[in-house]
């Protein structure tokens, strides 16, 4: 029988082929990129800003927990409808990508893929750096909610950083805006800076106004090849150390490199212990020189081989090979737990040693890959949730990781958020007082705990990861 909610929910989107009502639709809607499965009662497609704050005032009226959604590709749980309720899909608020270049701005609709926001601004001749691995299937909204980044934050920073302002529907379907369309602006408290990485726990983003830059005058990559793993670390530190900056530098261990070359080959060197990709842009002559001196301090350092790739074709296979990790690495088990813990950079070699303690310890399918430049790894467990034995070993040893980063001076998550899958470990880097501010705010934005509930906070006595159903 429906419910009082259900029938008002048809009057506020009138165009009632936007609210799913079937029981495999609600289904898809039920899971993401992470872990766990749940239903909701319904899911909205809304189209313009006016529908979501119905939407949502509706929601806060009857208490309804309101589940904001990009394209899922969440690795925390953040999109998971665990209490049921109203899943709201913005994938069809698509209407904007205004590309204003007297301001070198952006702005956008939150449903828009991003790999679409980056072309149609380098057609402008302008460049948009966050990139995501998931920027070809995830939304910029998704984006904003994470504060995602991706291989070039080592030098150009995360989404966070290119968000001038907002439009956002609060919990209670207010319009707000927040920033604006100037590069400077302290008017008051930064509440852009609030929602952007807020993972959909204070609202609805509907518009983003994004920063632009001038494209680069040139690229070049470059592939170095290690047969110890620990100096590859050494390296990272010791390129950091001399003052170049490179636009992206990631760290692939073997296990990686293997799957990637079973996957879909690439030509990465299959007997390497570690392969740095670096990725060097500006003017040509800066970067002639800084390939002779990366070359020379990494085969100092232990290199077996480093080698250029100039061509842009030469330099997408390279690159188009690191996306490829991730769906390559999910072949080797069918449950894969995507961590990414971050540690100050100088500590890079010991989080290495801490990982390789942690496989052994634990006897499981633990591999390492990421943005190494930035202290970001993202150490990936394979594993199969209907083995219950070693799932807790699972659980042990993502705690260990989580534990190993916070004791080196890092921290819970560098781009995935905490969603479901960290919750329990917040207090532990944010401690009683700290992580009680965090839930202070969320209280006053939030006062019928309508937008995302159990995502970021943990639920009272929740300590550890939990996998097992
Ligand atoms: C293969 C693969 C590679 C990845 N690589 C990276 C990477 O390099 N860097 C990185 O940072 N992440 C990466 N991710 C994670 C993921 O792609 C990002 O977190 C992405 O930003 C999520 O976007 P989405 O559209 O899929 O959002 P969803 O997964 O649908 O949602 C993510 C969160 O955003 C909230 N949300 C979505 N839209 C809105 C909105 N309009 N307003 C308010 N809240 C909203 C949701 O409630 C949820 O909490 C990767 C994922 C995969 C599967």
């Amino acid at each position: 029988m429906k419910k009082k909610w259900h029938k008002k929910l048809d009057k506020v989107i009138k165009d009632n082929k936007r609210i799913l009502t079937k029981s495999a639709d609600l289904l898809s809607y039920g899971f993401d990129g992470s872990f766990g499965q749940f239903k909701p009662e319904r899911v909205v497609q809304p189209i313009s800003r006016e529908e979501v704050a119905e939407v949502l005032k509706l929601a806060n009226k009857h208490s309804i927990p309101v589940y904001p959604r990009g394209q899922g590709t969440c690795l925390s749980g953040g999109p998971l409808p665990v209490k049921g309720g109203i899943v709201l899909d913005t994938c069809r608020m698509t209407s904007k990508l205004i590309i204003d270049s007297e301001n070198l701005t952006a702005v956008v609709s939150p449903g828009i893929i991003t790999s679409k926001i980056k072309e149609a601004v380098d057609k402008e001749g302008y460049f948009y750096p966050p990139d995501p691995s998931s920027a070809h299937v995830s939304t910029i909204g998704g984006n904003i909610a994470e504060n995602s980044g991706g291989p070039r934050g080592l030098k150009y920073g995360v989404t966070g950083n290119y968000v001038l302002g907002l439009e956002v529907v609060t919990p209670e379907g207010e319009i707000i805006n927040t920033g604006g369309r100037t590069i400077k602006n302290v008017t008051g408290y930064n509440l852009t800076s609030l929602i952007v990485g807020s993972e959909g726990t204070l609202g609805v983003v509907t518009e983003i106004t994004l920063k632009l830059i001038p494209k680069p005058k040139s690229r070049v990559s470059l592939l170095a090849v290690f047969d110890d793993l620990g100096d590859s670390g050494r390296a990272i530190s010791g390129i950091l150390s001399s003052g170049i900056m490179p636009s992206a530098m990631e760290i692939i261990d073997k296990y990686c490199i293997n799957a990637v070359e079973n996957y879909n080959p690439a030509g990465y060197p299959t007997d390497a212990a570690a392969i740095l990709l670096i990725e060097l842009d500006g003017h040509p002559k800066a970067i002639e020189e800084e390939i002779r001196q990366i070359d020379q301090m990494c085969r100092e350092i232990g290199a077996r081989d480093v080698q250029s790739a100039v061509e842009e074709g030469e330099q997408n296979k390279l690159w188009e090979a690191r996306k490829l990790v991730s769906p390559a690495i999910a072949k080797i088990k069918p449950t894969k737990i995507s961590e990414d813990a971050t540690v100050p950079r100088s500590k890079i070699p010991e989080m290495f040693e801490r990982l390789n303690e942690i496989r052994e310890k634990y006897n499981i399918e633990l591999v390492v890959f990421g943005h190494a430049g930035d202290g970001n790894l993202h150490p990936n467990i394979l594993t199969d949730k209907r083995d219950k034995d070693e799932i807790k070993r699972v659980e042990m040893a993502v705690s260990e990781i989580f534990e190993a980063a916070i004791d080196l001076g890092g921290t819970l998550s560098g781009e995935h958020g905490i969603g479901t899958m960290k919750a329990p470990f917040m207090e532990k880097e944010l401690g009683h007082i700290g992580l009680d501010m965090m839930k202070r705010i969320k209280e006053v934005w939030d006062p019928n705990n309508i937008m995302n509930p159990e995502k970021i906070f943990p639920e009272k006595g929740q300590s550890k990861l939990v996998l097992t159903e």
